[in-house]
């Protein structure tokens, strides 16, 4: 099965979807996406990035390409003709293709909507089972990280970063030594006394649709959670560490750089936000792309 893109309107083969050389995405980084999982065919948790897309674009002082619903019609379609069953669904919002220059363009130039699907983009069973490492960075993005902004070359050099110390994750920290989040997920600790603690919401982080969910089903299970930045010395001596994103779940971390995260294997509180997870995951398969 071939791969389609689905770009301004069209449904085009993958090798030859593309922009516009003087689309402001690609020129200035003026744009913003999400990353939908989907599962069974289905969207997890579409209400949530829906939401969360207009908010972005709205902060940006940008306009939704088409109504929601319509957008909607499209993902499944885009989804639909990739055959995903298990993946993910990106979608990029650009504010159009206009002469290179800093102020907005006029308002007729449409924004750009581009939309890609694809099969997997899942924790392997052995970064589930054994965990997986961090390294600590300091945070060197922009002030407003609670919007989904395309801009993520600090994100990039971060991942990197983890990648070639061996890690999964860059856990990036703030001026006063708190971490802020992963370049690409969540952060949360676990304390001696089994609480979960992950920082609270504002402009300092993205608000992860994960992070909500685990949020919800640790209450739900009767967890304590207490919204409070941590510093990298807490996470270090925490009972347990986690990570959580639309592609993550909440995978268990167990090094934070040199040091082993209680006895170096992933704990049973984030195992059970794991198994809590996975079945909100097959509740929320359920549901359908033309919804609230
Ligand atoms: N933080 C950042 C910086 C991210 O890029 C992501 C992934 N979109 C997350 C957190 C996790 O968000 P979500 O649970 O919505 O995937």
């Amino acid at each position: 099965m071939s791969r389609v893109a689905y770009v301004n309107g069209r449904y085009l083969p993958h090798a030859e979807a593309g922009v516009h050389v003087e689309d402001r995405g690609l020129q200035f980084a003026d744009g913003v996406y999400e990353v939908i999982a989907i599962e069974g065919g289905r969207p997890i948790d579409l209400g949530g990035h829906m939401t969360r897309l207009e908010r972005s674009l709205r902060e940006l002082r940008m306009t939704m390409p088409m109504p929601p619903r319509a957008m909607r019609l499209v993902m499944r379609e885009v989804v639909r003709r990739n055959a995903v069953r298990i993946g993910i669904l990106y979608l990029q919002v650009t504010r159009g293709t206009y002469r290179r220059d800093h102020p907005f363009p006029p308002a007729t130039v449409a924004p750009t909507l581009v939309m890609t699907a694809r099969s997997g983009v899942r924790p392997t069973s052995a970064m589930v089972e054994n965990g997986i490492g961090v390294v600590t960075v300091p945070d060197q993005r922009w002030a407003r990280r609670d919007i989904k902004s395309v801009s993520l070359l600090p994100n990039v050099m971060a991942k990197q970063q983890a990648k070639d110390a061996g890690a999964y994750e860059a856990w990036q920290v703030d001026r006063d030594g708190f971490v802020t989040e992963g370049t690409s997920t969540n952060a949360w600790i676990v304390t001696k006394d089994g609480t979960l603690v992950t920082r609270p919401l504002n402009h300092d982080i993205l608000a992860g649709i994960t992070r909500d969910s685990v949020l919800t089903l640790a209450a739900q299970a009767g967890l304590t959670v207490e919204q409070r930045p941590f510093t990298v010395e807490e996470a270090k001596a925490a009972r347990e560490a986690f990570i959580s994103s639309t592609t993550a779940a909440a995978l268990p971390v167990v090094r934070i750089d040199d040091a082993s995260i209680a006895n170096g294997a992933p704990g049973s509180i984030t195992r059970q936000l794991w198994d809590l997870y996975e079945a909100h995951i097959a509740r929320a398969g359920a549901e359908d792309w033309i919804g609230s």
